[in-house]
């Protein structure tokens, strides 16, 4: 399968925003977690790298996608260099880092473009009314907080999402929660047992927050997660 770009936007330095559409299928089905693979030949071998589709299904065969591009990277540089009405050879939409079924109240924690599936998640889910969500999402500046204003929007929407942007190098001007996600996993889940955990991005924060829900007593069962590295 083939994706054409439609449109693609700077929302952050280096981090772009993408909207594509697959080509010659009316639709394109996936569940919100999922990923797409994207294929290039990069210095004569064809290179793959799974992207997290950012949008939810809409019925339509347009996606969204939100990459990090990797300086010295083989193929997200190739990816950002894709001009309007190109195409790419992409896979169809794959994984497992779904959410659990039935849905319980649910702790998402990402960093970087680690929020990529968890926007998806919202735009499909919050229109239910449950389960509550809290999104813990770090980045080391403000400007780094990405799709702030939609998730800020659906805050103020959804009285059952909760929005915590934490910043671990704050401007002297910033007065919201500071320090990694990990200083305020406690705090987001109060002492309840009954929450599922979802953690996107770099295996370092990944593997740290595994780690800590591990000792707080929480089953594996509860923690899915998506390293990006
Ligand atoms: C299931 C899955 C979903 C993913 N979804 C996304 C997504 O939605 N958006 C996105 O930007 N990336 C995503 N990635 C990462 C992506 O697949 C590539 O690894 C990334 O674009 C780098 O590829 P590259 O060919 O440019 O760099 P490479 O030539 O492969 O690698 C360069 C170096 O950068 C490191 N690296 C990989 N990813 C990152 C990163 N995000 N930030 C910093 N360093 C990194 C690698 O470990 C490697 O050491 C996902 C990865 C997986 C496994």
């Amino acid at each position: 399968m083939q994706a054409r770009l439609i449109r693609s936007r700077e929302i952050a330095s280096e981090v772009r925003h993408f909207e594509f559409e697959a080509v010659g299928v009316d639709r394109l089905d996936f569940v919100p977690g999922q990923f797409v693979s994207l294929t290039a030949e990069v210095e004569g071998k064809p290179i793959t790298r799974a992207y997290s589709l950012a949008s939810a299904p809409n019925g339509t065969n347009r996606f969204e996608l939100c990459l990090n591009r990797v300086e010295g990277g083989k193929l997200s540089p190739r990816i950002f260099a894709i001009r309007p009405g190109e195409t790419i050879a992409m896979s169809a939409p794959l994984g497992t880092f779904t959410l659990r079924e039935p849905a319980r109240d649910s702790i998402l924690i990402a960093t970087g473009t680690g929020i990529t599936p968890f926007r998806a998640y919202l735009q499909a889910f919050l229109a239910k009314g449950e389960p509550q969500f809290t999104l813990l999402l770090g980045a080391r500046y403000e400007t780094h907080l990405l799709y702030r204003q939609e998730f800020e929007a659906m805050a103020q929407q959804h009285p059952q999402f909760r929005f915590w942007p934490t910043l671990s190098r704050p401007e002297p001007t910033w007065s919201g929660r500071s320090g990694h996600v990990q200083a305020h996993l406690v705090e987001a889940i109060d002492g309840r047992m009954d929450v599922d955990f979802y953690l996107c991005g770099l295996a370092q924060m990944v593997d740290d927050v595994r780690a800590m829900l591990k000792d707080m007593g929480f089953d594996r069962k509860q923690i899915r997660s998506e390293k990006y590295d």
